[in-house]
């Protein structure tokens, strides 16, 4: 019996085709957003009530920013749309033959469905890293991640045991993504600039910082050069970067390598990797490798008023038979052409295929160093942080987030301080949040 059952989504009947959106993720506003106009009744839910700029999480696990900065309310996102709806609710089921969606408190059917809901850590099926682990999916999650790493140093000042000591302020960083390289690269800065300062009876020597990758080279994804520059960056920090290794075991007290290295630690980032967040119902047919099979028009295949959009979509082209990327930028140009499909629709027009506009990648290492891979050029250092900067900067939702953040960025630089080191929600591992304690 749900908790909830005494509540009920209460989205009223109207005469307009009613679009149910399931995600207020990058591809769930825009494509919300594009549709404002239109002769349609709008519901979006989402198991949160804000939006996560996801490529800054890093930085409030790392007592950079402030949650609220990378977050935006939902609601307050859409509070002029007509005929718009947000319920806070998980969705649990779809039922694509009835045409209706499950949650919590209640179904709700639909005339389309677009499915926005993203993406969540791969632990590739390994429930003790699951349980051991710290993820960076959700803000929640890096707020769990600052909470323990300064309460690993408040414990470490009143330690008298070397090993204790060693395992409270040894980081293992899975994964050499972006994620990885960029929150390796954060805790580099904080060891050397901020936390000596904090915590002056600690000898931050023993502090140390191994990221590990099953690959033979960090940011994959990425140019070569740029791998490169990551890895020398990485270095200069003091980071022990181990390439073509993967973590074989982790009890909560000590990491196992699979090359026999033993590292004693009570701080595990898992960095390895997405993917899609499958909502039950969907036919076995439709899902490959945990995303939603589409056509290039995100439409579900077989399923004339069903789309998946974003990190979900598993849309294989000749130039990505493995599918897009899941970055933000394929999210938003996957939602804007099936905004502009879905207003060709009304006119009865034809769809128009979609076609990706890569402009690039970058990810920051430290406080002013950074890699940029444009279409035609790549390049490093202090210029590359500064346009890694400003396209963060313009990304993120809501003008009062981006001038929180600017004026944190600039008191950081100067000052070498990373202002939000409080424990305000102390980190129990048994209390660890999951993603299903929402409604
Ligand atoms: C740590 C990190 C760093 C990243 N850095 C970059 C970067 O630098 N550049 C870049 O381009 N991309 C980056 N990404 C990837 C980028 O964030 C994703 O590609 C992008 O968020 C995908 O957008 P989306 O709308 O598909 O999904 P999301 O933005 O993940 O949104 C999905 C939404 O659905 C909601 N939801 C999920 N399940 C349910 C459910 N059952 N019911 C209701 N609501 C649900 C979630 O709460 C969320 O709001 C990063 C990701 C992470 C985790």
């Amino acid at each position: 019996m749900s908790t909830f059952q005494h509540l009920h989504l209460e989205i009223p009947k109207c005469d307009k085709p009613r679009v149910v959106i399931i995600g207020g993720g990058f591809a769930g506003i825009q494509v919300a957003k594009s549709l404002r106009h239109e002769p349609y009744q709008i519901v979006l839910l989402d198991r949160h009530n804000y939006h996560t700029f996801q490529p800054l999480l890093y930085q409030v696990a790392t007592a950079g920013l402030e949650p609220d900065s990378i977050a935006g309310a939902l609601r307050q996102l859409f509070e002029n749309h007509k005929d718009f709806y947000f319920r806070m609710a998980r969705v649990t089921g779809i039922d694509l033959e009835d045409k209706k969606i499950k949650t919590l408190v209640g179904e709700l059917g639909y005339d389309m469905l677009i499915i926005a809901n993203g993406s969540k850590t791969n632990y590739f099926g390994d429930k003790k890293m699951y349980d051991r682990t710290f993820p960076m999916k959700q803000v929640p999650q890096a707020l769990d991640l600052r909470s323990h790493m300064l309460q690993n140093f408040e414990q470490t000042v009143m330690s008298r045991e070397p090993e204790e000591k060693d395992r409270l302020t040894n980081f293992v960083i899975v994964g050499g993504g972006p994620t990885g390289v960029e929150v390796a690269g954060a805790l580099g800065e904080l060891k050397k600039h901020v936390l000596p300062k904090d915590y002056p009876d600690i000898n931050f020597d023993i502090m140390k910082l191994h990221l590990v990758d099953g690959g033979p080279r960090l940011l994959a994804g990425m140019s070569e050069k740029s791998s490169a520059k990551a890895m020398q960056y990485l270095q200069e920090f003091g980071v022990d970067v181990r390439m073509n290794t993967r973590l074989a075991d982790y009890d909560g007290r000590d990491v196992t390598l699979t090359d026999g290295t033993v590292i004693p630690t009570k701080t595990v980032i898992w960095a390895a990797g997405v993917t899609g967040n499958i909502i039950d119902g969907l036919p076995k047919e439709t899902v490959e490798r945990g995303r939603i099979l589409v056509d290039e028009f995100n439409q579900l295949i077989g399923y004339d008023d069903v789309y998946a959009i974003g990190d979900i979509a598993m849309m294989k082209t000749d130039e990505m038979p493995n599918g897009f990327p899941m970055v933000a930028p394929v999210a938003m140009q996957q939602a804007e052409n099936l905004g502009k499909n879905l207003k060709r629709k009304l006119r009865g027009k034809s769809y128009v295929g979609f076609r990706y506009k890569d402009k690039g990648s970058m990810a920051t290492i430290g406080r002013n160093r950074a890699v940029v891979d444009l279409p035609k050029f790549h390049f490093g250092g202090f210029f590359a942080w500064l346009v890694w900067m400003f396209v963060h900067l313009m990304s993120i939702v809501g003008f009062r987030n981006r001038l929180v953040v600017l004026s944190n960025w600039i008191w950081g630089y100067m000052t070498y301080d990373r202002g939000t080191r409080l424990i305000i929600r102390t980190f129990l591992r048994n209390n660890k949040y999951k993603p299903g304690d929402t409604l």
